[in-house]
């Protein structure tokens, strides 16, 4: 039996942000798969699923070691301008 199935999340404590916020979202990384790899026989292509980035201030946290991020160093806010550049 797994271990885990019996841990009840809502006893578990909140992973927090250094910014305060505790919702998260997933990060995918997308890799090229060549046609002789790929099970339909064309490029394809492949998801990986590499951690989760806070939805208040974007920073990523990471599962995985030795993922770095290439994010734009500029933000965008919903207004479409930089955000911090005042
Ligand atoms: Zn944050």
């Amino acid at each position: 039996m797994d271990p885990m199935m019996k841990i009840d999340p809502t006893m578990l404590k909140d992973i927090i942000c250094e910014c305060g916020c505790n919702v998260f979202v997933p990060m995918i990384l997308l890799r090229e798969v060549p046609f002789m790899y790929s099970k339909t026989g064309k490029n394809d292509e492949m998801s990986i699923q590499i951690g989760y980035a806070c939805i208040s201030c974007n920073k990523p946290r990471t599962t995985l070691p030795g993922v770095t991020f290439d994010a734009p160093k500029t933000l965008v806010g919903e207004d479409g301008k930089p955000i911090g550049d005042s």
